[in-house]
């Protein structure tokens, strides 16, 4: 019988599958990685996985304790599902912006989920920053996890996303593609690839227009999970060999063709990180016929049903694709 004794054991191992209608006419060999198939359904469970083993081993984390995270998204279903697993509790903060959906879902592994208002600026004590500091003074056993500053959410991908992929390419890849959010994916799996090649392989990183990353102030973008408007610890400058700017549309579009061209409903992130996958294969030209392009897809799409793949949400930015075969706004509103 073949079987893991549980859920938890199945993160990482994610497999790699080459884009093929989206690559037509382009020399590179361009492989996504696909992270929607871990068991939480994102990249995220890696480093849920190895935050919560480390603040274990170092006892910031002991049995019976509370996980307290200002997180909505896939941070906080990694770090439910492992709690679950480990016997701990879990509150997660977030501001009321975030779909009662999303909420919906951490509760149903069992976390509790406190709203704080959105329209406060972070230092204000409802904030939902400061509800998250109050509440790990004021639970006895909580650990703030702390996925922008923890040294442990690189690490994570440095001891698997960048071995998995070395190994699955034998060695070939020669350039390797991920969007930036906390800087994690990008600054763990781009040093192991970058050590284990001699410097060889390329590391770019694909970022929503108007973010830091790519020279922005943080000016808002629609994509979701990627960008920001600091400077987090987790991200280290010195990996990124370049940094691709993507806008929503771009970003968008791109999504929807992996659904309805590749079988691949993914997260928006995905369709940026694929974008910049694209602009760099072409830019290597008909003689880069050796190049090896992985790209790194963070989520699945499911989550973004009422966004990206909604077309009144779409032309409500004026986003929806100009051959899209969609209604238009007067036939949806
Ligand atoms: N895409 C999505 C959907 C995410 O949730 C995240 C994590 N914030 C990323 C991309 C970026 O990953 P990282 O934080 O490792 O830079």
């Amino acid at each position: 019988m073949e079987y893991a004794e549980h859920v938890i054991d199945l993160v990482g191992d994610t497999p790699l599958v080459k884009l093929g209608t989206l690559t037509e006419g382009l020399s590179p060999l361009v492989l996504a990685k696909v992270e929607y198939l871990n068991p939480g359904g994102s990249v995220k469970d890696r480093i849920a996985l190895r935050m919560v083993e480390a603040a274990e081993a170092s006892g910031e984390l002991r049995p019976g304790g509370t996980i307290v995270e200002p997180t909505s998204g896939n941070t906080g279903v990694g770090l439910a599902m492992v709690a679950q697993r480990k016997g701990y509790k879990c509150v997660f903060v977030c501001p009321d912006k975030v779909s009662e959906d999303k909420r919906n879902v951490l509760k149903a592994y069992g976390a509790e989920v406190v709203v704080c208002p959105t329209a406060v600026p972070p230092e204000h004590p409802e904030s939902y920053y400061s509800v998250s500091d109050r509440l790990v003074t004021e639970i006895e056993g909580a650990w703030k996890p702390n996925q922008y500053a923890n040294p442990q959410n690189p690490e994570s991908h440095y001891l698997s996303t960048g071995p998995e992929i070395w190994r699955q390419t034998d060695g070939k890849i020669t350039h390797f593609v991920a969007g930036v959010g906390t800087g994690g994916t990008i600054s763990g799996t781009g040093r192991y690839l970058k050590e284990v090649s001699d410097g060889k392989v390329q590391v770019v990183g694909a970022d929503p227009e108007g973010s830091v990353y790519s020279g922005g102030t943080g000016r808002p973008y629609l994509v979701e999970g990627v960008g920001e408007d600091f400077w987090p610890t987790t991200y280290d400058r010195d990996i990124a060999d370049e940094i691709i700017a993507i806008s929503d549309a771009d970003s968008f579009h791109t999504t929807r063709r992996l659904a309805s061209e590749e079988g691949l409903l993914v997260g928006g992130s995905c369709g940026m990180a694929v974008a910049a996958a694209l602009r760099l294969a072409k830019r290597l030209g008909p003689d880069a016929k050796d190049a090896v392009i992985v790209v790194l897809l963070p989520d699945g799409g499911r989550g973004y049903l009422g966004k990206v793949f909604n077309d009144a949400w779409m032309s409500s930015y004026g986003l929806l694709p100009p051959d899209s075969s969609g209604a238009t706004v007067g036939d949806v509103l």
